[in-house]
């Protein structure tokens, strides 16, 4: 039986990748420098994939920035408004055109926009879009998979090329012009394809692995046509060239008979995330196809449990015979973080039933060395399976006990919201159009180092707390000062949404070099949830009931939404989602009863990645949905009529889960609309969505300053579409990544904006 791993991370051990782009582009390192640090990383990742005895070792899974990028500049799939900078380039593989496409572009004359960025599946990495212009002539402009191929070779490693089927690639993309067809396009990419097939295949590649996740997601009968076409011509095209089709992150279901009607050598199929497939798949797999079964989980960071795995592996050879089954991982391991052992403070209990990348091609090799008779590896794994689920640093009786009794009454405010409308209004005393903002002020270098200083023992609790405090102070005087009518504190003390909680949580760990790839650069240091999560003491009162007694505004208190921190985090495997989001939600509604005691009137509980939570599937939408949205009114539902309860989500496209977000019951949401010109607030006003809402007039993501007439103008046609009395003016979204001057002329407008639409109301009634 051979391993297969599908990819592997490529941000370098210490994040060699990320610090070697952002050097390169900021003009400290040449181009030599970064291409000998990337041929370093990829072979530092071939050769640890040799050394663990893995058997498809995968070459093109490295990117400078991201492998549908990639694909782009592969293909010839360059949007128009690159073409003059791609016509004035000596070489059209340049660097400049990559990077432009990714970054966007403003020198020598040219202004082009980055292309779009957008979640791949249901991962947080992002990749970028494809986009499909009438302009475009599909050719091979670079042959980045041949070139990393024979980079290979060349240190003596053969390697399975992978690349993005043509169908996802397609699919993944945006058709920029109506007349274009997809058929059509995908007849002008096959022959690219095959080229870049061919290539590879007089290089000497056996086996050549191309995803085509798509193929666990809902397709319509055309896009399900597609597939056959073109696996179709690639046979035709190369019958010599082993195609491994790797599907990953659900199960094929309705696209079962048509994939193992493909012609392809091998198919790929995750097994972590859908495990009841092999029995499906199994008998009526073709005699001359193998299976690659993923069961090493790309996409957490837990140990494998070899018992589960053993069972799937033993299923799949006694139906095939070990010649027919590949033993792989279920996805690239691009997901997971580098290497455990360089996590030298995590508690050892801990640690032990983790696994990053490094290990997961370790357990894959483990799991081959078992089936031939080591017993011990077996043994040691079940001792570590054994500790965790038994575990009293897991498993809490008390938590699981309270998650037991919750009831409906545990979900469900006191009174419906007119009623609780008509109370807030009387305490809370606020002119029409209130105007407020979405939590983070701007957060300045001085703010990061106080937060660093503390962190590394540089100052002490007291001198911290007196530097948070002034800054609170300050923002307070200055939002009086605007006359904004809800006031925030600012978030000083916060270094990330989740993470900030997270440390407050018992049944959290942090790494400390965890780190994914989210998109180019950026990487992201997901918390771990190991455990029953439990709220020890208060976290967020101190400072929002010191903001609150130095104001007589009302002073809005910030908190995390159970689906957000959960969805940012790598989660257990021990349990469902659904469970691990309400021990959260229970830990947000105590602080949630706690900020109401100390006197805040105001809370906000922010769900931004709700939306990002969705099932692949949309068979799975309501199920999920419905844990989601009872998680968020278990956090909020404690509160008296007279609390004001408001969520934030970053986005608007509500189209779809209206009545989720109304089921939501949240008494003030606040949505970003600015850019869509509130195009995106028609979906409330034809479901008649009876809450309060503040559709953004500011697009926090350009240092733009937006003029008091532009806002006004959008706040005229949001009360086109809703009842003026329910709606907030404010930013589409915290202000953390702004800087202070433009932040404070934008909310200057934004407040003058507000009185406009006062007096405009007014006159009309
Ligand atoms: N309260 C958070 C902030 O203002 C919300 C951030 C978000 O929605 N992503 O930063
Ligand atoms: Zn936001």
């Amino acid at each position: 039986m051979q391993t297969n791993v599908l990819g592997y991370p490529r941000i370098g051990s210490n994040r060699e990748l990320k610090k070697a782009n952002e050097a390169f582009w900021a003009g400290k390192i040449s181009l030599e420098k970064l291409q000998l640090t990337t041929r370093q990383l990829r072979r530092q990742n071939w050769e640890t994939l040799q050394a663990a005895g893995i058997d498809l070792i995968p070459s093109n899974d490295f990117s400078l920035y991201d492998q549908v990028l990639d694909m782009c500049l592969m293909t010839g799939t360059v949007p128009a408004r690159f073409k003059p900078l791609m016509e004035s380039l000596a070489s059209a593989s340049s660097l400049e055109l990559y990077f432009a496409m990714a970054r966007g572009y403003q020198k020598n004359g040219f202004d082009a926009t980055a292309m779009e960025m957008t979640k791949w599946f249901d991962t947080n990495y992002h990749y970028l879009v494809p986009e499909f212009d009438a302009s475009q002539t599909y050719r091979l402009l670079y042959n980045k998979c041949l070139d990393e191929f024979k980079e290979a070779l060349s240190i003596g490693i053969h390697t399975k090329p992978v690349l993005i089927g043509p169908v996802s690639f397609l699919l993944l993309g945006k058709i920029k012009d109506e007349q274009l067809q997809t058929a059509d396009l995908l007849d002008q990419l096959l022959p690219v394809y095959i080229q870049l097939l061919q290539s590879l295949q007089k290089a000497g590649a056996t086996w050549v692995q191309i995803d085509e996740p798509t193929l666990v997601s809902d397709l319509t009968p055309i896009q399900q046509s597609f597939f056959l076409h073109a696996y179709n011509k690639i046979k035709a095209a190369v019958p010599e060239l082993k195609i491994i089709l790797a599907t990953y992150f659900g199960g094929l279901q309705d696209n079962t008979a048509l994939t193992l009607e493909l012609p392809v050598a091998a198919l790929h199929v995750d097994l972590v995330r859908a495990p009841e497939q092999l029995d499906t798949i199994l008998p009526l797999l073709p005699s001359e196809m193998q299976l690659s079964i993923g069961v090493v989980n790309g996409r957490n960071i837990w140990k494998n449990n070899y018992d589960q795995s053993l069972t799937l592996i033993k299923k799949a050879t006694d139906a095939l015979g070990e010649e027919r089954v590949f033993l792989a991982t279920s996805c690239s391991l691009l997901h997971t973080p580098y290497d455990l052992d360089l996590e030298t403070a995590l508690p050892s209990q801990i640690k032990n039933w983790m696994a990053f990348a490094k290990q997961k091609v370790q357990e894959l090799s483990e799991l081959k060395q078992i089936l031939s008779g080591n017993t011990s590896l077996l043994a040691i794994n079940r001792d570590a399976m054994k500790d965790r689920s038994t575990s009293s640093i897991i498993h809490k009786p008390a938590v699981k006990a309270r998650l037991l009794a919750l009831t409906a009454a545990d979900a469900t405010r006191k009174s419906a919201f007119p009623i609780r409308q008509k109370a807030q209004e009387e305490v809370l005393k606020l002119p029409l159009f209130p105007t407020t903002t979405i939590g983070s002020f701007p957060q300045t270098e001085e703010i990061r180092k106080l937060r660093a200083d503390l962190k590394n023992d540089v100052i002490t609790q007291e001198q911290y707390d007196e530097e948070i405090r002034k800054s609170i102070t300050d923002s307070v005087r200055w939002q009086e000062d605007l006359r904004i009518d809800v006031l925030v504190h600012g978030e000083f003390e916060r270094n990330d949404m989740v993470e900030y909680f997270g440390e407050q949580l018992e049944g959290f760990v942090f790494t400390k070099n965890g780190w994914v790839q989210s998109y180019g650069s950026r990487c992201v240091k997901p918390p771990v949830i190991y455990g029953d999560v439990e709220r020890n003491a208060p976290m967020t009162v101190k400072w929002s009931s010191y903001a609150q007694s130095i104001t007589s505004k009302p002073m809005k208190g910030m908190l995390t939404g159970p689906v957000t921190i959960l969805q940012w985090s790598f989660v257990r495997d021990d349990q469902p989602r659904a469970d691990t989001t309400l021990q959260i939600a229970l830990a947000i509604r105590d602080e949630v009863t706690d900020l109401e005691k100390a006197g805040i009137k105001v809370i906000q509980v922010d769900e931004p990645a709700i939306r990002e939570g969705l099932p692949l599937r949309h068979a799975d939408w309501q199920q999920y949905l419905e844990w989601a949205v009872r998680a968020f009114r278990i956090s909020v539902s404690s509160v008296e009529d007279s609390t004001q309860i408001h969520t934030h989500m970053c986005y608007s496209e509500f189209n779809d889960i209206i009545s989720n977000i109304a089921a939501m019951d949240a008494d003030v949401i606040t949505i970003e609309t600015s850019r869509s010109q509130m195009e995106l607030l028609e979906i409330f006003s034809t479901f008649k969505y009876p809450y309060e809402i503040g559709p953004g007039v500011y697009d926090i993501h350009s240092p733009r300053v937006p003029s008091v007439i532009e806002m006004t103008e959008l706040l005229e046609k949001a009360i086109q579409l809703l009842p003026a009395r329910n709606i907030w003016v404010n930013p589409d979204c915290g202000l953390k990544t702004r800087k202070w001057p433009e932040t404070e002329q934008a909310l200057r407008n934004m407040v003058a904006a507000a009185k406009n639409m006062r007096v405009a109301v007014k006159e009309i009634v």
